[in-house]
């Protein structure tokens, strides 16, 4: 059911919905799961105990709505973003919402004009909920080494006039930073064109690179967006957040649903703030993985992406890379096909799980004499 075609007649669907398909990284089991970027950290035993205790209190309130405006839990992103940027936030630059894939929908509910630009290959999510909230998007370019040319992305700006620019830092698929200095260039491009720079920084734990949210003061125009998915290994809770002026977060509640987020997220991601030490340490892990990763894709003459995030991208075979992905799965090891001529991406799991990635990498590899 994945093209005009195939819908029936008497279904009234909105016109640039009827080529679409729905959004589809393969759920398929595997040994390790190293195809979504997800954290494979499961919760420690203490943090596991403290959310249960916090979802008994809660439930016996569960036949009230919950705090429509999530005043304790932005406080608490308030004080995390505070911490870990030494720029001071209070509740007025914060929103929350269920992932930050239905923030970046509010953003283009409420800030969707006449265009979107972004530079592929980036988040498939950008363009795919431009198409869905009916907004014009525009595919910028890159390097053909995949980096950002900013002097062009800047250039791209000024003609097209967007609404809004999406910038991922780290990238995915590629890992790749945009640094601060280059985020200034944009966010002063976009604001001379009335428009907001949106920097998707969903992998931000994993860098050392600065973040946005030290711009917000000086250019209003400049909205960050963070997930619990990734760092916190929180992906299946589903909780996202954005640090903006105050301006932008109450537009956005122009468009949030009534009671968006369930009393049981907002407190369980109250809990996991708490844990924010413990969970980082975990980010720490995964940095050392990645080293310990890359240079074994090395070793096995493979050209890697240099990369700030839990994930790598890597390419250099002399097999089609769809071959190598089944190959790989067939050995119980799923990884991601991000559609790049000749590249894949692999997300780092714990050690055990890499080096089962590796082995099963150089059997296949051998096998078709790369
Ligand atoms: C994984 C990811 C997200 C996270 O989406 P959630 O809805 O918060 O799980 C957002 N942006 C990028 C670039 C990502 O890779």
């Amino acid at each position: 059911m994945s093209n005009s075609n195939n819908w029936p007649s008497w279904l009234p669907l909105r016109e640039p919905l009827k080529p679409m398909s729905p959004y589809g990284a393969p759920q398929v089991v595997a040994n390790a799961q190293l195809n979504t970027n997800e954290n494979p950290f499961a919760p420690s035993a203490a943090l596991v105990a403290a959310i249960t205790k916090r979802v008994a209190e809660v439930s016996v309130t569960l036949n009230r709505y919950p705090d429509r405006d999530s005043i304790a839990l932005r406080a608490g992103l308030a004080k995390y973003i505070t911490a870990q940027t030494g720029v001071s936030f209070d509740i007025a630059n914060l929103w929350a919402a269920n992932g930050s894939n239905e923030i970046i929908q509010s953003i283009f509910l409420a800030f969707g004009r006449e265009s979107a630009l972004g530079f592929t290959p980036s988040y498939s999510m950008h363009p795919l909920i431009a198409k869905v909230t009916s907004v014009n998007w525009l595919d910028g370019k890159r390097r053909d080494d995949h980096s950002l040319d900013v002097a062009v992305a800047t250039q791209q700006v000024l003609t097209a006039k967007p609404t809004l620019t999406f910038i991922t830092t780290p990238n995915n698929p590629t890992g790749s930073v945009v640094r601060i200095s280059e985020i200034v260039e944009l966010a002063v491009a976009t604001a001379s064109v009335g428009g907001l720079l949106v920097v998707d920084e969903a992998y931000a734990e994993f860098s050392s690179e600065v973040s946005a949210v030290t711009l917000i003061a000086q250019y209003p125009n400049v909205i960050v967006i963070r997930t619990m998915s990734k760092a916190f290994a929180f992906a299946g809770a589903r909780l996202g957040y954005l640090i903006a002026d105050p301006a932008v977060i109450d537009a956005l509640q122009l468009v949030r649903l009534p009671y968006h987020l369930s009393a049981i997220t907002q407190a369980v991601a109250e809990v996991a703030l708490s844990f924010s030490g413990e969970l980082l340490a975990g980010v720490d892990a995964l940095v050392a993985q990645r080293e310990i990763v890359q240079a074994g894709l090395a070793k096995l003459g493979l050209t890697i992406t240099p990369s700030a995030a839990n994930f790598l991208l890597f390419g250099g075979f002399s097999q089609p890379a769809d071959q190598i992905w089944q190959k790989l799965l067939d050995r119980g090891i799923l990884i991601r096909d991000v559609g790049l001529l000749g590249q894949l991406r692999v997300t780092i799991g714990t050690a055990a799980e890499n080096q089962a990635f590796l082995s099963a990498l150089t059997e296949v590899l051998a096998e078709g004499d790369k």
